[in-house]
């Protein structure tokens, strides 16, 4: 017998047991790789899971920002001020 599994799309909650055009994105600070789907990616540590390519990007963008906005540094403290 076979065991369908099901997955949910991280952007929408979207549900299915038929992952077709589905896209499962790893990720970590340093890199996010995109696969196309596998269930062995799929059921992988810490894939994400994505209903198409429109969520996938969202999940991208996400990511983008997380690593592009740091916490601002404090400019407005005097930085080795020599008097
Ligand atoms: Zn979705």
């Amino acid at each position: 017998m076979t065991t369908l599994q099901e997955f949910r799309c991280e952007i929408c909650g979207r549900i299915t047991n038929n992952p077709d055009h589905w896209f499962v994105i790893e990720y970590s600070d340093a890199k996010l790789t995109v696969l196309k789907w596998n269930l062995e990616a799929a059921n992988a540590a810490g894939a994400r899971h994505f209903c198409g390519e429109a969520h996938a990007q969202v999940y991208i963008s996400r990511w983008f920002e997380s690593i592009c906005s740091p916490p601002k540094p404090d400019f407005a403290r005097p930085a080795q001020v020599k008097s």
